[in-house]
Parts: C-alpha cells; structure tokens; sequence
C-alpha cells in the first residue's frame, strides 16, 4: 500500500474504533462487517450521538424534538463518515436533525408528491400509465431528513407486506398496461435474500411485466449488505438498481466495493440525488459527485429538487440555484455524468424535467438553438 493509502486506512480504522467506543462494543472486524450487526447498533439516541458528536445546540433540539415525528438512525458505517466537529459537515446534514425541522415553511405538504392519492391498493402507487411505485417497507438503514415518504417511513404506518402483497400482485397481474415495476420504500434491501428472491420472482411471474428496478440507499448506508448471495438474487431476476447519493465523501473504498460486485454481477446502477442546501449545491460538490458516480459504474440519473416535505425547508435552494448547477455540467462533463433535473410536481403531477431554455427561436423551419457556452446557433428543417 502507498503510504496515503495507509494513513487513510489507518484513520478509518481509529474511527471505527472511536464508533465502536461510543457503542460500548470492542471494535471487531468480522462483526463490522456483518449488515445484522449495523443494523442492531445503529445510533438512534440523543445521548448516543452527545458521544460521537459536538452537538450544536439546535441539532441537540433536532434530536430530541424532531426525532418524535421521524425517527432518527444512523448505521456505524455511514457514523464513520461525519465529522465531529463541523456542524456543516454535508453528511451530517443528511442524517442528524436540527431545530429547523419544526419549522413549517410555505408551500410545505406531508404527501407532496401526492402518492396517498394515486395508491391503488396500500403501498401500490399508479401515477404514469404504464409503471407503479411499489413501496414494500416502510424502514430504512438510515433516515434521510429530508425523506419525501417521512409520513410512512420509519412511522410503521404501512401494513406488513405479506398482508398486502396477494392485493397488489392481484393488481398488476390484473392491469395488463404494467411493464414496470419500481420497488421502494423504505428500503427494499433490507429484506432478506429469500423474501426478496420470493417477491421479485412473484413479479418476474406475470408475463407483461418487463422492467423492474429497486430504489434504494443500501450500498450508501451499508455496504456490508451487498454480499454475492444478493447480487445473486438481483441478477437472477435481472434488477436494475437506483441508488442514492448525495456527496462525493459517501463515495468510500466500501461502497465503490459494493457497486464493483453489482456491477460485476450484471446490476445496471443509476443514482437519484436530491439537490440539498450546504450539502452539494455547489458546482464543484456537484461535479465531483457526478464523477465520482461514473468512476463507481453507477449512471447519474436524476438530480431532484428536494419536495417541500414538512420541515425541510432549511435544506431546500431555489430552482434557479439548480439550473446554474445544470448550466456548469452540460459541456463540462461527460454526458453520461449529467443527470437529469426534475420537480416532483408538488400534489401528484409527477417528475417534470427543468432546463434552461436551449430553443431561443422556431420560424419557418429555422430553430434558433443555444449551446452549453450560450452561443446562438441555427437548425434547419428539411423541406417538405
Ligand atoms: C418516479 C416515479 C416513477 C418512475 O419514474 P421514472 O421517470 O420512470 O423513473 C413511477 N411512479 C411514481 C409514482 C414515481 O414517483
């Protein structure tokens, strides 16, 4: 090994270690590396994370008021990740409320995407014609604080699957216009390798049903669940996977691990990031995370406008802060790099896609087009 290499696998380890310390387990490789054994000594508790952390006072509130209406955990692995003393740390952020979630902002909703209304059956979401949202769990690794199911998640508000699952398999296999199945949550990987091998293969079973992906967060929040015996189940059933990251320090030598064996095992890998306030809305976090995704196989598929959920409003930025960011990729960046922006219509429009204007002008057969350098250029029709 380099000797970079060394000293960063050597403060990984101390940090581990410092982790396991607040835990009041021995640091032990094999069990750090067992996804049962993160997801029992997740950090969920104010006291917890006043041992990790320099807790700033609004986050001491967050944790203690916020964490009623939405849970708060975070795995030992994604704990490695903050830095413990900066309160501004983009992974912290993500995960450890602040005060401000108890602030209500204009315009903010419970359901903004409007998925409670267009549900066919519990869980089953029928929005686009021919493709559902299927949110099979209702827990995660960890909680995203800017969660748009934060009304389900982490609330045991969905019923468990296998009381619902025979209602929605009788849906899809009924509505013949489905070729696409999207399953989420919650986080589908935290199901076990039979139940999920049992769903998908329930799903492969109806002959209409073409294309199926799952939404989840997993090779993020904890990598140690992506073993072979998964991938092996995930390639059977010829899964596409949509990840989700949100900054380029999440991108550790463990999860470009995790997304080598997905890829390697045949998984087509596509990440969702939410466009966060103090956390990548900037043209350089952004761009080191669109990077740092293509470096790991995994295709930066869509950049979100964070939806006005309850008490995000501090980690929301305006829409023209997207399209500068938007304006700084296009033409810098490899065009698989750049995902594509969309606004979850706020109640159940669905994902519109928001671009600068790059037609200036169409007359006559002329289109007045507009480069990544603002430069006017002319496209003509062919004739008639
Ligand atoms: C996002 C979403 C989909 C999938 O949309 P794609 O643009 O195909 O990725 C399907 N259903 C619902 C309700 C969604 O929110």
């Amino acid at each position: 090994m380099k000797r970079e290499a060394l000293a960063s696998f050597a403060a990984e380890t101390t940090r581990r270690e410092d982790v396991c310390t607040v835990l009041g387990e021995p640091y032990d490789p094999d069990r750090w590396n067992d996804w049962r054994w993160q997801m029992r000594h997740r950090f969920t508790r104010l006291d917890q994370f006043e041992k990790l952390l320099a807790l700033t006072e609004s986050e001491r509130r967050g944790l203690l008021l916020a964490s009623e209406k939405f849970s708060v955990a975070v795995t030992p692995q994604f704990a490695t990740l903050i830095d413990p003393h900066d309160p501004d740390c983009p992974i912290r952020l993500q995960v450890i409320p602040r005060e401000s979630e108890l602030l209500v902002s204009p315009g903010d909703m419970t359901d903004p995407c409007g998925e409670d209304g267009a549900s066919v059956t519990e869980g089953l979401v029928h929005r686009y014609p021919d493709r559902v949202l299927f949110l099979v769990l209702d827990t995660c690794a960890a909680y995203c604080r800017y969660c748009t199911r934060s009304r389900l998640v982490s609330q045991g508000e969905l019923e468990p699957l296998g009381r619902r699952v025979e209602e929605s398999l009788a849906y899809l296999e009924e509505h013949t216009e489905v070729r696409d199945v999207l399953l989420s949550g919650g986080d589908p990987l935290l199901m076990s390798d039979a139940s999920l091998d049992k769903l998908l293969g329930r799903l492969r079973a109806i002959p209409h049903i073409e294309f199926l992906r799952i939404g989840t967060r997993i090779p993020g929040f904890l990598p140690q669940r992506i073993t072979p015996e998964l991938v092996q189940v995930l390639r059977r059933h010829r899964v596409w996977l949509s990840l989700h990251f949100c900054h380029v320090k999440e991108l550790t030598p463990e999860v470009a691990e995790a997304c080598d064996l997905l890829a390697d095992g045949g998984i087509p890998l596509g990440c969702q990031t939410v466009l966060l306030r103090g956390v990548n809305d900037s043209v350089e976090a952004m761009r080191d995370l669109c990077r740092g995704l293509l470096r790991l196989r995994v295709r930066p598929y869509y950049l979100y406008q964070c939806d006005p959920v309850l008490g995000t409003g501090h980690l929301r930025t305006s829409v023209e802060k997207g399209l500068e960011l938007m304006d700084e990729l296009r033409g810098h960046l490899t065009g698989y790099a750049v995902p594509t922006y969309v606004i979850d219509a706020p109640g159940g429009g669905g994902k519109v896609p928001v671009q600068r204007e790059t037609i200036l002008a169409h007359q006559d057969g002329v289109w007045q087009i507009r480069n990544w350098q603002g430069r006017t250029y002319s496209y003509v029709d062919p004739g008639p």
